[in-house]
């Protein structure tokens, strides 16, 4: 945190802003969704450019006084389509779920069927559940994983569409530790003359980075966040192949569900796609998913049960219902020591969502910090102690111990240079 005006001018406000970076720093953070910036992408994100009303694109704006904001958008666009090798990206969308549903208005129309990922079973909000706009206003039909190997059954997809003839499919997860295979759900996206949307949120980082099979030629459409292993700022992505997408898809974000872009925002998206684009990067997702591995190994070397009995990707659904567990009370029990992650659903959990039997943990934000595989293995083996111990104080406070000497061996300045 910059540590200059606030201070004096709104101490209680700064003194807020300093709990949370001390939270930050002694806390293990293993939320699979979240990550550290850089300074560069904090600094850009800071920059005068929230000062700046742009909307439209860049060369067709509707205020004056855009040519600084116009050269920064073009920038984050070329390195977005140059970073994932699409042909046209939408920088503006505010967050992912604003992405999801700019590209919704582009192909359906209220009433209309489309696909997506069980919520329960790996799914995101913004694929249909009630709760959200999705599934308040399209006729949702979901698809989910295997009881025996909760992998997804494409079969099983494919007989859905064929059932019900989706005008769009979402390819896409925020709780899925496996590879998801984009060329197999375009085949049943032709089979049913469907769009198929990727919703890469969780791996783009891994695609970018060539840790995972890009959505990019499968999917005709792929959305993401910006913020997740992709290490940028809070914020949503769209890229699309063909002259006619990227028209449409243009002005359904503007002035179809957005105003004026965060120019800012947009600037810190530039930054972090600049580092996306290097050498440094791509090493950092390769130990990102190492990390990850080592950690469910772990696990199951312990005798837990993993969801899937490992992972491909960056995140671990460890299912603590097998330990007569809820996953609300091993969250729990890990934030009190100090290691943050959430509870959450795992495929056909008998608990409701705000209980649940599963927790999921995530390797990118650690990795960033600086977290190597030794690290890793020890995080794992606390998170074991405590949830083989939940009734025993004496267990909490080593383990709290142990938290509070790894996190000061990685301090965030660390990886801020
Ligand atoms: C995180 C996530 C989103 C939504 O991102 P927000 O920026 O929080 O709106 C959308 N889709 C998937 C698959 C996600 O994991």
């Amino acid at each position: 945190m910059i540590d200059g005006f606030l201070k004096k001018t709104d101490p209680e406000l700064h003194g807020m802003l300093v709990n949370e970076d001390e939270r930050q720093e002694s806390n293990l953070e293993m939320i699979a969704s979240e990550n550290f910036v850089s300074r560069s992408v904090l600094e850009a994100y800071t920059s005068t450019l929230t000062n700046k009303y742009a909307e439209g694109y860049p060369g067709r704006r509707y205020y004056n006084g855009c040519d600084h904001a116009d050269a920064v958008e073009t920038l984050a666009i070329e390195r977005a389509k140059k970073m994932f090798g699409s042909g046209f990206a939408n920088v503006q969308p505010h967050s992912g779920a604003q992405a999801n549903m700019a590209v919704f208005l582009a192909f359906l129309q209220p009433g209309d069927t489309f696909m997506g990922m069980d919520l329960s079973h790996g799914g995101h909000l913004s694929h249909g559940s009630k709760a959200n706009f999705s599934g308040k206003y399209f006729n949702v039909v979901s698809y989910g994983v295997r009881k025996e190997d909760a992998r997804i059954d494409y079969d099983e997809v494919l007989k859905k569409a064929r059932e019900t003839k989706p005008k769009l499919i979402v390819a896409g997860f925020s709780a899925y530790p496996r590879t998801m295979d984009f060329a197999k759900f375009r085949e049943i996206a032709d089979d049913v003359g469907a769009v198929l949307m990727a919703d890469v949120a969780h791996i783009a980082g891994l695609i970018v980075a060539g840790e995972h099979p890009t959505s990019i030629g499968n999917a005709h459409i792929t959305t993401t966040t910006t913020h997740k292993t992709l290490r940028g700022p809070r914020g949503g992505l769209i890229l699309s192949d063909t002259e006619e997408h990227n028209k449409i898809l243009n002005s359904r974000v503007f002035p179809g569900v957005q105003g004026g872009p965060l120019m800012h925002v947009i600037a810190a998206k530039a930054a972090a796609f600049g580092e996306a684009l290097t050498p440094e990067y791509k090493s950092y997702m390769k130990r990102v998913v190492e990390n990850a591995k080592v950690m469910a190994d772990t696990f199951m070397g312990r005798g837990f049960d993993v969801v899937s009995g490992g992972t491909d990707n960056h995140l671990v659904l460890l299912n603590v219902g097998s330990r007569d567990l809820t996953g609300h009370a091993a969250a729990n029990a890990m934030d009190e020591v100090g290691i943050t992650a959430n509870k959450n659903g795992i495929p056909f959990d008998p608990h409701p969502p705000t209980i649940t039997s599963g927790v999921r943990l995530g390797s990118p934000a650690l990795t960033t910090r600086g977290f190597g595989k030794d690290e890793f293995i020890r995080t794992a083996n606390l998170i074991c102690d405590l949830l083989e111990n939940m009734e025993d104080p004496g267990v909490r406070q080593s383990v709290k111990a142990g938290v509070k000497e790894l996190s000061s061996a990685f301090p965030m300045t660390h990886f801020r240079l």
